[in-house]
């Protein structure tokens, strides 16, 4: 068995959701090392004026993480119009932000992690503007007939909390399977209950591929999608 599983998005209790981590847990679903770090405007932390939304971004990009280069990609950023339309937050204000860490991100080379709710058919007529950039959808809840179209690009997934949803789960697992097997993650996101560990068996047992090939497989892509060099995988 392997000794650590990743969890390719996890925000600590009370941390803020700025904030994302990689993290990686044992056996015990105990956090072994939890070093890797991306930052960004989370779509529920966008304000409806404008100027606010720049001077928080500003800020952010000129922070010593991002100065000293300590974070991996930037993010999470999105759209969720679940959330603009019950806050009343524009839709034009979650865009632009989107829009500054696309640009941001091409500029410093950097990929970008993808916060989706709803309207996949927007997400990506924005991110049709930067072919170049690499991305890593969390949580990913695309319908089935998008999916083709978000593997156009050079794109990771991650499944979560909605995978495992009772009402979600039939729906979940006909999409995950439609990703190949070296782009699929898995992630505790907010939660503090929900394992990894299950995940990974759990898809071990769809896809019949064993639980040490799939977290040896996970940590080898990570490693090469987000340019880490090996320090950080050693404990
Ligand atoms: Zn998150």
């Amino acid at each position: 068995m392997p000794s650590f599983f990743l969890d390719a998005h996890h925000h600590p209790i009370n941390s803020d959701l700025g904030e994302v981590y990689v993290r990686f847990v044992d056996h015990n679903h105990a956090t072994k090392k939890m070093h890797l770090l991306s930052e960004g405007l989370h779509p529920w932390r966008v304000s409806a004026d404008r100027e606010i939304n720049k001077k928080v971004f500003t800020a952010m990009v000129n922070n010593e993480h991002f100065r000293q280069k300590k974070i991996y990609a930037i993010g999470e950023t999105g759209l969720d119009f679940f959330w603009a339309n019950k806050n009343h937050i524009p839709m034009e204000c979650m865009l632009e932000v989107f829009e500054w860490h696309l640009d941001y991100a091409l500029s410093n080379s950097l990929p970008v992690v993808v916060h989706m709710v709803r309207g996949p058919d927007k997400t990506l007529e924005v991110i049709k503007n930067f072919p170049k950039l690499k991305f890593f959808f969390h949580d990913f809840r695309s319908p089935e007939k998008f999916v083709k179209d978000f593997l156009k690009f050079d794109a990771l997934f991650s499944f979560g909390t909605s995978l495992f949803y009772p009402q979600a789960f039939e729906k979940g697992h006909h999409v995950i399977k439609l990703i190949p097997p070296e782009k699929v993650f898995f992630e505790s996101d907010d939660s503090t209950e929900l394992s990894v560990i299950q995940m990974v068996k759990a898809y071990s047992g769809m896809t019949g591929i064993s639980v040490e090939d799939l977290s040896f497989l996970m940590n080898r892509t990570f490693q090469k999608f987000f340019l880490i060099n090996n320090d950080f995988f050693e404990f």
